[in-house]
């Protein structure tokens, strides 16, 4: 995997993070066999996942965006933890839709109107929930929006997905930026300009250039510094053993009434797809233990 995020600081007013994540945004698109449009929405989010798990502070930590919508996908979830693994499924992943009137992935049109949930999970006994109405759809301003209401944080957004004639993914990253408490509107008003100016961050990597070269762009003349780089993968933690645990937690009765009624049981993982099958014996192991 070549995929990396870039955390920056700007001046000590604020925070940066541009993403390139072309062969996580691949490998999602891969599992879920998702289409071009569904890939590009599914894309953006796992984008803005990782970038905002990046700022997350203990390994167990993780962060969860999704959305619930009444556009033809229905719904995304992306998760991140601090080290950006990410993984990600649509809820309907074979959505096809003529392309909008720039000629682009109809995102918007994919996802509709709903929410966004930001659920952070600190380990703490009760996990942080954010939820926004989406405001276009295109899951960049929405986010920028659950940044401006949800947390107070001027930010600027910026994601992108593009995909191939092949269904494979050519190009896909992000750049979020915040100001930090007591920061000017003057970098902001800069970065804004900047961004107006700014074609599409997947045409940005597509003529070669990196994640370093997008911050020279941006903060050209400023004084910036990279205070990290992390490697992104799509990385799906499920087990037999965490989904054995969820068959206990269904308790005794269902448990029973399961081995009765099917003599068996299979669990999916929304995420990796992958199938998990409990015989008669495994579930007779688990209900005598
Ligand atoms: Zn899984």
């Amino acid at each position: 995997m070549s995929d990396y995020i870039l955390r920056l600081t700007i001046e000590n007013s604020a925070v940066a993070f541009i993403a390139l994540t072309t062969e996580t945004v691949n490998e999602a698109a891969r599992i879920h066999r998702s289409s071009p449009v569904v890939t590009a929405a599914m894309g953006r989010l796992i984008t803005a996942a990782a970038m905002m798990g990046a700022q997350l502070k203990n390994d167990s930590d993780l962060l969860t965006l999704s959305i619930k919508s009444d556009g033809p996908v229905g719904g995304i979830v992306a998760t991140a933890d601090k080290n950006s693994n990410v993984k990600a499924y649509p809820f309907v992943s074979d959505v096809d839709l003529p392309l909008n009137s720039n000629g682009k992935l109809d995102v918007a049109a994919c996802v509709g109107k709903g929410n966004l949930n930001v659920v952070m999970d600190l380990g703490l006994k009760e996990p942080y929930v954010g939820t926004v109405k989406l405001v276009s759809g295109e899951i960049g301003d929405d986010l920028a929006y659950y940044f401006a209401v949800s947390e107070q944080i001027p930010s600027a957004v910026c994601l992108g997905v593009l995909v191939d004639r092949d269904y494979s993914v050519a190009q896909a990253g992000g750049f979020l930026m915040q100001m930090l408490p007591g920061a000017s509107d003057e970098l902001i008003t800069r970065i804004e300009e900047k961004l107006s100016g700014f074609d599409a961050i997947t045409s940005f990597y597509e003529s070669g250039k990196t994640p370093y070269d997008l911050a020279e762009y941006f903060f050209e003349g400023l004084n910036y510094t990279v205070t990290e780089k992390t490697d992104v993968n799509f990385f799906c933690n499920c087990s037999r053993e965490k989904v054995e645990k969820a068959l206990i937690s269904l308790g005794r009765e269902e448990l029973a009434k399961i081995l009765n009624e099917d003599g068996k049981a299979t669990l999916h993982c929304h995420f990796c797809r992958k199938d998990y099958s409990f015989d008669e014996g495994d579930l007779k192991r688990i209900l005598e233990s």
